[in-house]
């Protein structure tokens, strides 16, 4: 189900296997490791029609748990998270969308627990992000973790398994997902990558390293981009409020063309998301090799600041890719709106 893993996916296997399902289970591990996708197939495993305990992941159930839609399997996270990945809208919340769990998700999930299963012989609660539960989300889980209903198995999906309460914790049957292995990341690259530009060993490895052991991160690094990753870097960050001179400069060396100017865009999100965790303490940075800089960076902007470059630069790579707008303005037009606010 999952690769890589041996050691998370034999724990959770053998437990199918026996059909003694713990009630409650721990996924945990770095981001990007394969944990959320164990968690999908752990749940296609117990509503299986065609291979019970085993999951088949082509049946009608094993298809419904994949597209979210099946009556017996819950997904719970922050609203936040369910716009980021298009389940819900912007709209679909009258108050901004929430970074917690908050205790009436938990409260929903127990109303829908109280009832039978509709369908398949469990009912499966997933929360991905279980970490973001706050407090009172937690203590009211811990209900439930307590006193299960009947034929329930809720599997918690965490990055950050010491932000749950020990009680929590220790009530859930574990399973560990460590960094992928390099050479396995580095392989997968080269076979994503197959397509486009050759992506010769040494900057497979390069870029596998930088993932640190997670397979999302490596495939979400531009391999064409990355030669100049270090130089936009650096350049972006030498820029000063007033030297106009320099966005400019810097702006016409980015922007030189169209596929320059959108992987220069991609180089510098990723960085802002860098410098957003190096401000909240974070390790877990893509451009680990600018770890220094990253920290440095985080003390010259405020969190609210950083939300609004990433915001002009989702603008400006808005604009580049949908009016084929000329990069170089838009470029210009972003540092200018960056360093003049
Ligand atoms: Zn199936």
């Amino acid at each position: 189900m999952v690769q890589g893993q041996k050691h998370a996916v034999d724990a959770i296997q053998s437990s199918l296997a026996k059909r003694q399902v713990h009630h409650a289970w721990l996924f945990h591990g770095p981001d990007g490791v394969g944990k959320e996708l164990a968690a999908m197939g752990f749940a296609q495993a117990l509503v299986c029609t065609e291979a019970p305990s085993v999951g088949c992941g082509k049946c009608a159930a094993c298809t419904r748990v994949a597209n979210r839609n099946h009556p017996d399997v819950t997904w719970v996270m922050p609203e936040a998270e369910q716009v980021e990945r298009g389940i819900s809208g912007r709209s679909d919340f009258t108050a901004t969308p929430s970074r917690d769990i908050r205790i009436d998700q938990v409260r929903k999930l127990q109303e829908r627990l109280a009832f039978r299963a509709l369908e398949a012989p469990h009912k499966v609660a997933l929360f991905i992000t279980a970490h973001a539960m706050n407090q009172p989300a937690q203590n009211a889980l811990l209900k439930t973790l307590e006193e299960p209903p009947r034929d329930t198995i809720l599997i918690l999906v965490s990055s950050a398994p010491d932000k749950l309460l020990p009680t929590i914790r220790s009530r859930c049957s574990k399973a560990a997902f460590g960094p992928l292995p390099l050479e396995f990341i580095a392989q997968k690259v080269k076979a994503a990558a197959k397509k486009k530009d050759a992506v010769d060993d040494v900057l497979a490895h390069q870029i596998a390293a930088m993932a640190s052991g997670s397979l999302a991160r490596a495939l979400a690094l531009d391999p064409s981009a990355l030669a100049r990753r270090k130089e936009i870097i650096e350049s972006f960050e030498k820029l000063v409020p007033d030297d106009a001179g320099a966005w400019i400069a810097l702006a016409e060396v980015l922007g030189e063309d169209r596929p320059t100017a959108e992987a220069s865009l991609d180089v510098l999100q990723v960085w802002f998301r860098d410098v957003a965790l190096a401000q909240v303490g974070s390790e877990a940075l893509i451009n680990l090799d600018l770890k220094d800089l990253a920290a440095e960076a985080s003390t010259r902007v405020s969190p609210a600041g950083i939300q609004r470059r990433a915001g002009l630069l989702d603008e400006a790579k808005n604009a580049i890719s949908q009016r084929n707008g000329a990069a170089r303005l838009q470029l210009e037009r972003m540092f200018v709106e960056m360093f003049t606010a």
